[in-house]
């Protein structure tokens, strides 16, 4: 995957809207945490107008494929994909709002109970709890994780449409702060030595999750050297690590 050139604005869209949805979700909860005794007294139809929120928010599915079919096109110029991109966003929204609400409720319920062991409802607690479930954190981690995954999801896809030979290596970007993959100081050992090679060479270890922060991600690498989607300024894995590459894999150009 190379990175999509407007992420960081997308982004930053994505999370204000999530916050839109949830900001009167947060409200209304916290009218009701003023006198429920049980989580059964919030009313099963406000979970699911939580839900429907996350599943059939307009703005959010737009920008959601706005963010893969961008990224389609800067992988392979020209590409058309909105029907992969239509089916991927509905299918993904409808597969964390069910788990979005249950997580919701989860956590209301464990700070109705507290409050009810503790003597009862306060102001402050009320807002502790309305603030982890419908707050601002809570709806910039599904802005940021919805807008990475669109943005994966749509580069395969364009590669898989235009039916590019590749395969996927791991990599790091120039910037390589202490910790991270082939570091000058303290590398990780999770992610040093799996750089620069295909992913039957991972051990089973997925790039971005090698250790907390670990911002590795994946190139896809045609049998002519070219990185699909990136003109190579933003990593230098294959600059460092090219021995590392499957033999035979790399073809000389005609
Ligand atoms: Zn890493």
């Amino acid at each position: 995957m190379a990175e999509l050139l407007s992420r960081n604005k997308h982004e930053a869209e994505l999370r204000a809207i999530v916050r839109r949805m949830t900001k009167p979700l947060k409200e209304e909860l916290a009218a009701y945490m003023k006198t429920a005794k049980y989580l059964s007294d919030v009313p099963q139809e406000f979970w699911d107008r939580a839900r429907a929120v996350i599943q059939q928010n307009d703005e959010l599915s737009a920008l959601l494929l706005i963010m893969f079919t961008k990224t389609a096109e800067q992988h392979v110029p020209g590409i058309n994909v909105n029907d992969a991109g239509n089916a991927y966003v509905t299918k993904r929204l409808r597969s964390i709002a069910p788990s979005y609400v249950q997580w919701s409720r989860r956590m209301a319920a464990d700070a109705i109970r507290g409050m009810r062991q503790s003597g009862g409802a306060t102001a402050g607690g009320i807002k502790y709890a309305v603030n982890r479930i419908f707050g601002k954190h809570r709806a910039d981690v599904i802005g940021n994780t919805e807008g990475n995954l669109s943005m994966i999801n749509g580069g395969e896809a364009a590669i898989r449409k235009a039916k590019i030979e590749v395969i996927r290596i791991w990599a790091h970007s120039r910037l390589r702060p202490s910790g991270h993959s082939n570091a000058a100081t303290k590398p990780c050992p999770i992610c040093s030595p799996r750089e620069g090679k295909a992913e039957d060479e991972w051990g089973g270890y997925e790039p971005g999750h090698g250790h907390p922060g670990c911002d590795c991600l994946v190139l896809h690498l045609d049998r002519y050297g070219n990185v699909i989607g990136d003109d190579g300024t933003f990593s230098d894995t294959l600059e460092r690590f090219r021995d590392r590459l499957p033999a035979g894999w790399l073809r000389e150009k005609e």
